[in-house]
C-alpha cells in the first residue's frame, strides 16, 4: 500500500485520541436497558479452528469426572470433604502450602500470559465462550436462523411457528444446561456420588438434588439470557485488561494505520488517491461481534478475542481484492510503529517470578510424602509411670494416605530409644483415606531429657519409611 498522506495520519491520531466510546457499553442503552446482541453467524478459518478446539474441550470437560488415573478422577474439587484431585493426585488440607503456591503460580501465569497475548484464553478455551459460541449459539442459529431471522422472529407477533421454535430452543437449552449442571456437580462430589444421587431414592439425596437443579438453572439462565454480560460485566479477568495490557500486548486489533480513512468500496476507484484507507466501512466486523462492539475503536475490555471479526474482515477484503489481515492478532506497537513482537522487560520480570514459583512448587510436589501424620499428646493427660520404671505418654494419631494404594502401617520410635504401643488394632490405611487412633510412647527414664523430651516417630509402610513426625514427651521433675 502507498504511504499515507499527512491528513490521513492526522485523522488516525484524532481517532486514537477519541476515547468517548469507552464511556458506555454497547449492550446497555441510554435508559440503562439491555440491548440484545444478535451476532451474525461467523464463518472462516479462525472460526473453524476454534470450533475444533471447542469440541475437544467440551468432550474433555464432559468426560473429565469419569476419566480415572490410578482409580482417582482427572479433576475433583470436593469442598465438602476438603479433598482435591488433580490429574489423579489427591491433595488434602495438609497440602495447603502447595495450594497457595499453585494459586500464586496460576495468577502470575495468567498475568504473564495476558501481558503477552491479551485475552487469547477467553476466545479459545474459556468454558463460557466455548459453550456460548460453539454449543448454544449454534443451536440457536440452527433453530431460529441467522441474526436477521432471529431479530425478525423476536420482534414479530406470537405465531405458532414462533412458539414452536422458542419452545424447542429452550427445551434443548435446559437439557444441555442440565447435563452441564450434573457434570459440574460431579467435579465437586465425584462421579460415583453423582450416580448415587441419580439412582438412589430422591429422599436420600435432597442436598445433592437441590444442587443439581440450582446449577442447571444457573447455567440455563447464563447461556439462554445473561450471555455476553458474564464476560463484559461480571468476569474479573476482563477487568484486569486495563492494568495488564500495554502497547506490546498481542490482541485482536484493527490496523488503523492501514484501514483509515475508512470509506465505502467503489469499483475501479483508486482508494489511495481518494484519501481512503483499506477499511471499506462494511461493518461486517461489528455484525459478527458477540459482545456488540466495534473493534475499529481500539482495544476494549468487552472484546473476548473470539476472532469472529478477523474472519469477517478477511472475507470482505478477499471479496474486494485487498490484502487480508486488516483485523488480526497484533500489538499496537506493531501496528503504529511497525515493530515486531518482542519480549519486553515486564514480560521477562513476570517470567522470572513464575519460573521461581514453579520451581519451588515442583520441588514441594516431588518431596511430598505419601502419608501425612499428626501426633498430638492427649490433652489433659500427664505422664504415667509403669511398674518397671519406664514412663509413658498417651497420644492421638491422625494419618492421611495420599496415595491410591492400601498401606498397612507400622510405627517405630526413631529418637530416643523407646517403644510405640498402638491402642487397638493395627492401622490399615485405605487409599486416599484418613485414619485415627491412639498410642503410647514408652521411654526408659535414662532417655528422658528433663521434664520435656523431644521424640521422633517413624511411620513405615512395610519396610519403607513414609513419614517422620516430631512431638514432645513429658516426664517427672528431676528425671535424669
Ligand atoms: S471485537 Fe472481534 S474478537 Fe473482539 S469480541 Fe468482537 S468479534 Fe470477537
Ligand atoms: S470488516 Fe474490515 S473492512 Fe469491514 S468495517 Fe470492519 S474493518 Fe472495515
Amino acid at each position: 500500500m502507498a504511504p499515507q498522506p499527512a491528513h490521513i495520519k492526522r485523522d488516525n491520531a484524532a481517532r486514537i485520541q477519541d476515547e468517548s466510546f469507552r464511556d458506555s457499553i454497547s449492550t446497555v442503552d441510554k435508559q440503562g436497558k439491555r440491548v440484545w446482541v444478535y451476532p451474525k453467524k461467523p464463518r472462516g478459518k479462525f472460526t473453524r479452528w476454534r470450533q475444533w478446539v471447542a469440541y475437544a474441550l467440551v468432550v474433555l470437560l464432559l468426560t473429565g469426572p469419569f476419566i480415572r488415573i490410578g482409580g482417582e478422577p482427572l479433576l475433583m474439587i470436593n469442598l465438602l470433604e476438603r479433598r482435591f484431585v488433580l490429574f489423579g493426585q489427591t491433595f488434602w488440607p495438609q497440602d495447603f502450602l502447595i495450594f497457595v503456591l499453585g494459586f500464586i503460580a496460576f495468577i502470575v501465569f495468567v498475568a504473564l500470559f495476558t501481558v503477552a497475548f491479551g485475552r487469547l484464553f477467553c476466545g479459545w478455551v474459556c468454558p463460557q465462550t466455548v459453550f456460548m459460541e460453539h454449543v448454544f449459539r449454534r443451536i440457536e442459529y440452527a433453530i431460529e436462523g441467522d441474526w436477521k431471522q432471529q431479530m425478525a422472529l423476536n420482534k414479530g407477533p406470537l405465531t405458532n411457528e414462533k412458539i414452536l421454535k422458542k419452545t424447542l430452543k429452550h427445551v434443548i437449552f435446559f437439557s444441555i444446561s442440565f447435563i452441564i449442571g450434573n457434570i459440574f456437580l460431579s467435579y465437586i462430589v465425584g462421579s460415583d456420588e453423582l450416580l448415587r444421587i441419580i439412582r438412589e431414592p430422591a429422599s436420600e439425596h435432597i442436598g445433592g438434588l437441590t444442587a443439581m437443579f440450582l446449577f442447571s438453572g444457573a447455567f440455563y439462565g447464563n447461556f439462554a439470557f445473561f450471555r455476553e454480560q458474564a464476560c463484559t460485566t461480571v468476569c474479573p479477568y476482563g477487568r484486569l485488561q486495563g492494568v495488564l495490557l500495554d502497547r506490546h500486548s498481542v490482541v485482536i486489533a484493527y490496523d488503523h494505520m492501514r484501514g483509515e480513512r475508512r470509506g465505502l468500496f467503489r469499483k475501479n476507484e483508486d482508494r489511495a488517491a481518494a484519501g481512503k484507507g483499506d477499511c471499506i466501512d462494511c461493518k461486517a466486523c461489528v455484525h459478527v461481534c458477540p459482545t456488540g462492539i466495534d473493534i475499529r475503536n481500539g482495544t476494549q475490555l468487552e472484546c473476548v478475542n473470539c476472532t469472529a471479526c478477523i474472519d469477517a474482515c478477511d472475507h470482505m477484503m478477499t471479496s474486494v481484492g485487498l490484502p487480508t489481515g486488516l483485523i488480526r492478532y497484533a500489538s499496537e506497537a506493531e501496528i503504529a510503529d511497525k515493530k515486531p513482537f518482542r519480549f519486553t522487560l515486564r514480560m521477562k520480570g513476570y517470567s522470572a517470578v513464575l519460573a521461581a514459583i514453579v520451581g519451588v512448587l515442583v520441588t514441594m510436589v516431588v518431596m511430598r510424602s505419601d502419608v501425612d501424620s499428626t501426633l498430638l499428646r492427649t490433652p489433659g493427660m500427664l505422664f504415667q509411670e509403669r511398674p518397671d520404671g519406664r514412663i509413658s505418654n498417651l497420644y492421638a494419631l491422625k494419618l492421611v494416605n495420599k496415595t491410591h494404594r492400601e498401606m498397612p502401617i507400622r510405627l517405630e520410635l526413631l529418637e530416643p530409644a523407646g517403644t510405640v504401643e498402638l491402642v487397638g488394632k493395627p492401622i490399615d490405611l485405605e487409599p486416599g483415606q484418613l485414619a485415627q487412633g491412639e498410642l503410647f510412647i514408652v521411654l526408659p527414664k535414662e532417655e528422658l531429657d528433663g521434664m520435656k523430651t523431644t521424640v521422633v516417630m517413624g511411620v513405615y509402610s512395610g519396610d519403607r519409611l513414609v513419614d517422620k513426625v516430631k512431638t514432645s514427651f513429658l516426664g517427672p521433675i528431676g528425671a535424669r
